[in-house]
């Protein structure tokens, strides 16, 4: 579904991305893990094109998006649930459910989107009308996994979704990952906490340093000792 080919992507003359390659198949769930700084977040905005590159390419359901808009990406199906949430903080839960919904301008499309948003996260449906901005970092982090699923998307890709939440939400959240990765979409995730992203991933990909390191199932990179000693805190 998701293929980087040799990426490279550079800040002025700072490198961060050095050749980087990685294939995501329809159905899966893919973690991407490393060190801080090794380059994850700039690939993932480099997929969103919200970086540009000079070389490599992306190729999105077999067709390169090199030079296609961020919001043609969205609405061909590749959405991105960015590090530090970004959600309206002027606007209610509600208002930034209708923000993920622009591209779909059916009241019923918009009506099931809401409904599902609610089940998944009761919480949501508590505070619809909350201002985003006041809510809490576990909640904020729910209302921008909403508003993507909003979308619709084929590739979800989540942006350190932990980051900052109690073990409690942390749980929550990724019980939200599971669901909808069971329930057949294809998900790309990010995580500091290793452990618990391979311990939910079909096959992980590890970088350091701008540079792709290893890859693999899931399972054998936990079992892995390099893996363990540098990421796992063995
Ligand atoms: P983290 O887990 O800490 O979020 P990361 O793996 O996502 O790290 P990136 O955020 O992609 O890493 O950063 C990769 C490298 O690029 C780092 O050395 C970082 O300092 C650098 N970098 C990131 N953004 C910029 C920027 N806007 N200008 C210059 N350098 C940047």
């Amino acid at each position: 579904m998701l293929s980087i080919q040799d990426l490279q992507v550079a800040y002025g003359g700072i490198q961060a991305v050095k050749g980087v390659s990685m294939e995501v198949y329809e159905g899966e769930l893919v973690t991407l893990i490393g060190a801080n700084g090794a380059g994850k977040t700039t690939t993932l905005k480099a997929v969103m094109g919200l970086l540009p590159f000079k070389k490599g390419d992306i190729l999105f359901r077999g067709r390169s998006i090199k030079t296609m808009p961020t919001w043609d990406r969205v609405k061909q199906g590749l959405v991105m649930v960015p590090e530090g949430r970004g959600v309206f903080a002027r606007m209610t839960i509600v208002e930034n459910l209708q923000m993920g919904a622009y591209l779909h301008d059916s009241k019923a499309d918009f009506e099931r989107g809401v409904d599902y948003a609610f089940t998944t996260f009761p919480r949501l449906k508590e505070r619809a009308h909350q201002l985003a901005g006041t809510m809490s970092g576990g909640e904020q982090q729910m209302l921008a996994m909403a508003r993507a699923l909003m979308t619709q998307p084929k590739l979800l890709i989540l942006d350190e979704p932990s980051m900052g939440l109690s073990p409690v939400l942390t749980e929550t959240i990724f019980q939200v990952i599971d669901k909808v990765s069971k329930e057949g979409m294809t998900v790309v995730l990010v995580e500091q906490n290793a452990n618990l992203a391979l311990q939910a991933a079909d096959r992980g990909y590890v970088m350091d340093s701008g540079n792709m390191l290893m890859t693999g199932p899931a399972d054998m990179l936990l079992q892995d000792p390099k893996v363990q000693e540098a990421y796992l805190g063995a």
